[in-house]
């Protein structure tokens, strides 16, 4: 049996000592590529420490000097890319695209975070009172720390951690315990950059990891990334110790077809969002209204690109859709698609069982097209995190507005159409974070907020961008006055 993959604290690869150890999969072969520890409260306390000891000499660092420390990591990012994507590819089954794809997302926000200097300067107001100036400064919180999903295990910790350092603040990271290797190879990268011992630190673990880490009374804000059930745990327990938390959830989302959307590029995109990543996306479309007559030319070209998807391995570059996470996963896929079946719907494509040549182990679930969800069942307010599309059909867009509001969540709707008028009005109603019109996977650049809402996001600050600077810096207001008299003392 393999050693357990290591922590990173304090500029040192340190073994765990935990007791529970899990193995981590290739979900396309079903092999156990590594072991992943479930550090205890007391590893997680050693990188909090670690974090706090560095915190005072970094906050110190000029933030132009400590920006530099993210452009040899850009540097490093890029000299290494396509190991990463390989990697990303190999612990979490997407196709080596899409893994091209979340690794350039990763280094764009390394480059937006390296505009701190600017992001970061404060505000000054002269003379708000006869003699009195006002000014506001942004100061670094302390220790913030990130815990995340499987999905995309070498971006989503870039949507927090290149600003928190960039703002002064110390790290430690949280990777999720299924998909752990990617973000070694990446603390691997980030020891390459002389960045000072502590700054930054990783921890594997699970539960326990995570709750030592909202418990901890030196960790200022948590950022968190994963399923509405533990996002609202995440949020809560963090607020009740007094922390930042920013928190994004689950997600179902909608799509709209509108009878005068281009019928090609629809389906395509449409296609993509469903099954891209075997639909395990934060912004995987999840369910397509179509309005009117859409219905008819919809249905079948749906059915058509869901039935010709090229399913494998995603180290192949023919592949288009790879396996899902793990054994569970596939079972709880399958599970949903038989109960949606049960509550009414006909599977147009059914994706269930399949089997993949030199792969029949591996966690595998075609893409599926589920016609007439029943509006009212429970599948279709269930988010399912495989590569399923629900078919809803409704007579007007109102009635396709109202159903995407209807929802609990608020991550993403999309709606495709030829009509400005159609898409202003949707833009303007559709009660969600993130906004596509014609455009199937609305992921916002590194320089916009990763939004979401209700449901998909609990706080106010988002990743990335300007809300991330403001999530990482306790703003202060200094309010002075010099009187000219106290001058003549000199
Ligand atoms: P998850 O909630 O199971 O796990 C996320 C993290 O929480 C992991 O690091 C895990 O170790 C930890 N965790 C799990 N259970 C916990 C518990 N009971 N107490 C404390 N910590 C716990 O999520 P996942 O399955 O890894 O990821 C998929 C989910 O993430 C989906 O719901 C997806 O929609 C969501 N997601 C959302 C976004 C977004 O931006 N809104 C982006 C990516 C993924």
């Amino acid at each position: 049996m393999s050693t357990p993959i290591p922590n990173f604290i304090a500029d040192a690869w340190q073994a765990s000592a935990a007791t529970e150890v899990l193995e981590v999969t290739d979900p396309a072969k079903a092999e156990t590529i590594a072991r992943v520890p479930l550090s205890s409260a007391a590893e997680v306390d050693l990188a909090v420490q670690a974090a706090a000891e560095a915190f005072p000499e970094w906050r110190r660092t000029p933030v132009t000097d400590r920006v530099q420390f993210l452009l040899k990591l850009k540097h490093e990012m890029e000299s290494h890319f396509e190991e990463l994507a390989r990697s990303i590819t190999i612990e979490c089954g997407k196709t080596l695209a899409e893994s091209r794809g979340e690794m350039r997302r990763a280094i764009e926000n390394v480059e937006t975070a390296a505009g701190a200097p600017a992001l970061l300067q404060g505000q000054f107001s002269e003379d708000i009172a006869s003699g009195i100036d006002e000014l506001m400064i942004r100061q670094p919180l302390g220790v913030c720390a990130c815990i995340c999903p499987f999905n995309f295990p070498g971006m989503i910790p870039f949507w927090f951690m290149p600003y928190a350092l960039a703002c002064g603040n110390t790290y430690v990271v949280k990777p999720s315990e299924r998909t752990p290797l990617t973000m070694q190879l990446i603390a691997g990268l980030i020891a390459r950059t002389g960045l000072p011992k502590g700054v930054f630190n990783l921890v594997n673990g699970g539960r326990e990891a995570v709750d030592a880490l909202l418990d901890h009374p030196l960790v200022k804000a948590v950022s968190f990334v994963g399923s509405t059930p533990v996002a609202k745990h995440v949020y809560a327990r963090a607020a009740a110790n007094g922390k930042r938390a920013q928190c994004q959830g689950g997600a179902k989302n909608p799509l709209l077809v509108l009878p005068d959307a281009d019928p090609e590029s629809t389906t395509r995109i449409v296609a993509d969002s469903g099954f891209g990543c075997a639909g395990q996306r934060c912004l995987a479309g999840s369910l397509v209204v179509t309005v009117g007559k859409a219905r008819s030319w919809f249905t079948e070209s749906i059915r058509e690109a869901a039935a010709s998807r090229v399913v494998g391995n995603g180290l192949d570059e023919q592949v288009q859709m790879g396996p899902v996470i793990t054994s569970q996963s596939k079972a709880r896929i399958e599970g949903l698609i038989g109960q949606a079946v049960n509550e009414g719907a006909k599977p147009l494509v059914d994706g269930r069982d399949p089997k993949i040549a030199g792969y029949e182990r591996g966690y595998f679930v075609r893409p599926t097209i589920l016609d007439e969800m029943n509006p009212n069942g429970d599948v279709v307010r269930t988010e399912i995190f495989g590569p399923v599309l629900g078919l809803i059909h409704v007579n007007t867009v109102d009635d396709a507005i109202a159903f995407v509001n209807r929802g609990a969540y608020g991550n993403m709707a999309c709606i495709f159409t030829t009509s400005g008028a159609s898409a202003r009005k949707f833009r303007y109603e559709a009660e969600v974070g993130n906004v596509g019109v014609n455009i199937g996977v609305a992921a916002p650049m590194a320089f916009f907020p990763f939004s979401g809402a209700r449901e998909s996001f609990f706080g106010d600050l988002h990743g990335q961008g300007r809300h991330a600077i403001e999530f990482f810096t306790q703003t202060k207001v200094v309010i002075e006055r010099w009187p000219k008299e106290w001058s003549r003392r000199f």
